[in-house]
């Protein structure tokens, strides 16, 4: 194929116990899927789920036993974590029912939603929407996969993230408001996921600011934790 221009590296993710990669394709991410997380926010968690997208690019890969690098973005003095476990899908689909979702699961990644949340604040406000709070180079880093054929009970993981040694976020995948096959349902009734897709399924109460310099590591139960530095 002859391009005008130089076509864009796709982003892949490593996978647990394989030299095979994960080709990631578009990346959903709920909105305030944990009660207390919502509550922080100013909501009462009572709510249908909603969904922003992200571009593949925005993924930071971080392999296993690495640090990955996240560069303190321009626009912001909030620059805050959302620990997230990541579902990664293997078959796509349209209106897919709860019943059948996690049979669509390739396998499940701990990620961080990145944001600038005084961006996001203020695009709230003025009722636009959250592109730049949410959306930017490096926005959402992810570690290795675990097949879901490996994974244990994922939908009782506990979840956590600290920042330099000290508890930021923790809680457990059973507080999701909405959880992984109800949050596949609704999103397939507005969008085909196809394999490659990524969705980021919200993240827990404690969400807060870091600094160039603190150090970020996440966790989930089962899964690959990821460490991450920001300079
Ligand atoms: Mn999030």
């Amino acid at each position: 194929m002859n391009f005008v221009v130089t076509p864009p590296t796709h982003v892949s993710l490593p996978i647990v116990g394989s030299s095979a990669r994960f080709p990631v394709g578009r990346i959903y991410c709920v909105g305030r899927n944990y009660v207390a997380h919502a509550q922080e926010m100013g909501f009462t968690g009572r709510e249908p789920p909603f969904f922003f997208i992200k571009p593949s690019d925005n993924c930071v890969p971080v392999a296993k036993g690495t640090t990955g690098t996240l560069h303190y973005p321009s626009l912001t003095n909030d620059y805050q974590h959302e620990i997230e476990l990541v579902a990664c899908i293997g078959t796509g689909g349209k209106n897919i029912k709860a019943a059948d979702a996690l049979k669509h699961i390739w396998g499940y990644a701990v990620g961080l939603d990145m944001t600038r949340r005084d961006r996001q604040t203020e695009q709230k406000k003025l009722g636009r929407p959250w592109c730049v709070g949410k959306t930017f180079d490096e926005s959402c880093p992810c570690g290795p996969i675990t097949p879901a054929t490996q994974v244990g009970d994922i939908e009782n993981a506990d979840i956590w993230v600290q920042v330099n040694g000290q508890d930021r976020q923790r809680s457990n995948i059973n507080k999701l408001i909405w959880n992984i096959s109800e949050t596949i349902e609704h999103l397939t009734t507005a969008w085909e996921l196809r394999p490659g897709d990524l969705i980021y399924t919200g993240t827990p109460e404690g969400v807060a600011a870091v600094v160039q310099g603190d150090t970020l590591v996440g966790g989930i139960t089962g899964l690959e934790p990821i460490t991450l530095r920001v300079v």
